[in-house]
Parts: C-alpha cells; sequence; structure tokens
C-alpha cells in the first residue's frame, strides 16, 4: 500500500455509516432526472487500496434482494411517471458483485423493465463493465430505452491518477470498456474531474482541458465535468486543513466550458458544482463546494441552470460567453483569470511523498 492509500484510509476513519434503513439515496438534478444511490460496502478500490483522495461516496452495508425490491417499489416507483432520465449508482460500482450480487443487479433490471425512462445510466468502474453484465442490462432493457454505461476517469495525465488522486485505473482498461459498451450497442460517459491537489490552478486547468481531448478521441459520447469538492473524511480535506489545498474557483468551471468546441459543449453535463452542500445525515460535516462570492453566486447559478437546460452546443456558448462578460462588482473572475495565466506548476513525486508522511 502506497503512503497516500494509508493516509486516505486514516482520513476515512470514524466517518459515519449509512443509518440502518436508508437504502436508497435520492437526488432530483432535473425536474425529469433523478440519481439513485443504492446502499453498499463502498467501493472495492477505497477498501483495498485507499483510492481516490477526493472521494467519499459513503460506507454501509450489502442489501439483500429483498430488501433492494421492497426500497425500490416504495421510494422511487412514486417517481417514475416524471421520469425520463435515471442514473443508478452505489457508493462505488453498481455492477461491481462487491457491491450488488448478481441477485440485486437481477431485482434491479426486473425492476427497471416496468419504468417507461427514455435513458438509464449505470454508474461504474470500467473494471466491473463485462459482455456478461452489459448483456444481461440488454436482455431486460425495455425497447427505446437508451442504456449509458458512466464510468469514473478523472484524468488522462497519469502523474495525476497515481500521485495527486491515488486513482486505480488502467487507461487501457477503460479504452476497452469503451469499445466493448459501443459493441453492445449502449453509450459511454466519462467522469472528468477539475482541481487535482498538488498542481496550481493553470496546471488543474490545463490537464482537465486535455482530459476532456482525451475522452473526446476516444470516442466518449458524452462527459460529466466534476469540478473538485472537499469532502470531511478524506485526505483531500486533511490536505486543505493543513493549508496544502485550496477550493477552487467556481468561476474555473465557465472559463474552461469556454474553450471547449459547440461540439463539445452539447456532450457536457456538470456534477457537484456547488449544487450540493451536505453528503452526510441533518447537514452534519458539511462539504466545501468550489468558491465564489455573494456578488457573484447569484450569477454564476443562473448560469448553471440554463446551462444544464440548454443542449444545444450554440446557446451554450452563447450563455458562456454572456457569463464571462457580465459585469461584476467583486474580484472573483478577474483573479480566476489572472492564476490561470501563471505558468503551469506540480509538486514531484518525492515532495509528495513528503507532504503526506510529514501530515
Ligand atoms: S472515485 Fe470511484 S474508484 Fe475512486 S474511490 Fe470513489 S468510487 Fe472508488
Ligand atoms: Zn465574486
Amino acid at each position: 500500500m502506497n503512503v497516500l492509500s494509508n493516509a486516505n484510509l486514516k482520513a476515512h476513519m470514524g466517518r459515519p455509516l449509512t443509518p440502518e434503513g436508508k437504502f436508497l439515496t435520492l437526488w432530483q438534478p432535473a425536474p425529469d432526472f433523478i440519481h439513485c444511490c443504492i446502499e453498499s460496502r463502498g467501493c472495492r478500490y477505497s477498501h483495498n487500496y485507499g483510492a481516490c483522495i477526493m472521494c467519499d461516496y459513503g460506507i454501509g452495508r450489502n442489501l439483500s434482494p429483498n430488501e433492494l425490491k421492497s426500497a425500490l417499489y416504495s421510494q422511487l416507483l412514486p417517481h417514475m411517471n416524471e421520469t425520463n432520465i435515471l442514473l443508478l449508482g452505489s457508493y462505488g460500482s453498481i455492477l461491481d458483485e462487491s457491491e450488488i450480487s448478481n441477485e440485486c443487479l437481477t431485482v434491479l433490471l426486473d425492476f427497471l423493465k416496468k419504468c417507461k425512462v427514455s435513458t438509464l445510466i449505470f454508474e461504474t468502474h470500467c473494471e466491473s463493465v463485462t459482455r456478461e453484465k452489459l448483456g444481461k442490462i440488454k436482455e431486460f432493457t425495455p425497447k427505446g430505452t437508451q442504456v449509458v454505461i458512466e464510468m469514473g476517469y478523472e484524468s488522462c495525465d497519469q502523474f495525476v491518477l497515481h500521485n495527486c488522486l491515488n486513482k486505480f485505473l488502467d487507461l487501457k482498461v477503460l479504452e476497452n470498456a469503451i469499445t466493448l459498451t459501443h459493441e453492445m450497442g449502449m453509450l459511454v460517459t466519462l467522469n472528468v474531474f477539475l482541481g487535482a491537489p498538488f498542481l496550481n490552478p493553470a496546471d488543474q486547468f490545463e490537464t482537465t482541458q486535455r482530459s476532456i481531448q482525451w475522452a473526446v478521441d476516444h470516442d466518449a459520447d458524452s462527459l460529466v465535468l466534476f469540478p473538485a469538492n472537499i469532502k470531511p473524511f478524506t485526505l483531500l480535506h486533511k490536505l486543505y486543513l493543513k493549508g496544502i489545498y485550496s477550493p477552487i474557483s467556481q468561476w474555473m468551471l465557465p472559463i474552461l466550458l469556454q474553450s471547449l468546441s459547440e461540439v463539445v459543449l452539447e456532450r457536457i453535463s456538470l456534477s457537484w458544482y456547488g449544487d450540493r452542500k451536505n453528503f452526510y445525515e441533518n447537514g452534519e460535516y458539511p462539504l466545501i463546494p468550489p468558491t465564489d462570492c455573494d456578488n457573484c453566486h447569484e450569477v454564476l447559478f443562473d448560469f448553471y441552470r440554463n446551462f444544464i437546460t440548454e443542449n444545444k452546443g450554440i446557446k451554450r456558448k452563447e450563455l458562456i460567453n454572456r457569463l464571462l462578460k457580465y459585469p461584476l462588482k467583486c474580484n472573483c473572475r478577474n483573479k480566476t483569470y489572472d492564476n490561470l495565466c501563471k505558468s503551469q506548476s506540480r509538486y514531484s513525486e518525492n515532495e509528495i511523498f513528503d507532504i503526506i508522511s510529514n501530515l
């Protein structure tokens, strides 16, 4: 186990377990879109290797098929009439049998057969994407429903994956999972991270730009951008408390979006852009989203609301250009531009090792 793994596992200590009986967590990013997260023991990469230092999807227990069935019918079914897009995840990878057993997957797919949604998204690690799993999903999915496989990816930069995020991801495995998903007639969406630690803002920005391009070049049908949130009980949070990591500026995201073509913009979704303040029950242990100020917060969130509901690239570009020219009373946007103009820099592997060893 490497030094980042040990430190991240230590940071997870004491995090609250999911309260008994909270089998599903539902989140509604848009009126016709539900994200349903199924309780599980947690991600195997987190358990086994202390991956990834910004992530805490929670820790609970695996459900029995009966528990899952009753939760789906009592909690999710009432929302299904208004739902067009359903995103299904677990605390790690929904297609990983160490979290969601084969029997539970059958229960889930059987339930989904009755739901008339236009798009079903399964959030998973690329290692869990197999021909058998996809074949099973295909067998159960009603005709006319588009299946999307959403995979955590974060970055195409090996240094960022290994030394900054401690993400255990083999890009070759991801490439194979993309090919297989397409062969099975399904779409691919990849999650890209903005704000890796141990890089300055200019480097964070450039690395994410490059990672978006990698995803496009490797045939991802769409991308989800995740600006960094500092979640309690993570190593990222510890780095923040020690002054080694700062929250990213909220303005980095629209500036990044402006650098993308209309074609790519059409394929972008946003997640955790500051719309979620809590992860644990009762507002305990709030997370720290990207920063803005009282003067620009509403301007930015108004932009996000419009951006999300608009799906034409050309219109999205107009929204971004309008936002970036909008007269502001604060200096947040200018400060972000200034930081992005500095030359890129990152800590070396040895420096990171020393920092973590001395935490
Ligand atoms: S980001 Fe994905 S792979 Fe990494 S710990 Fe979280 S759930 Fe696991
Ligand atoms: Zn501001």
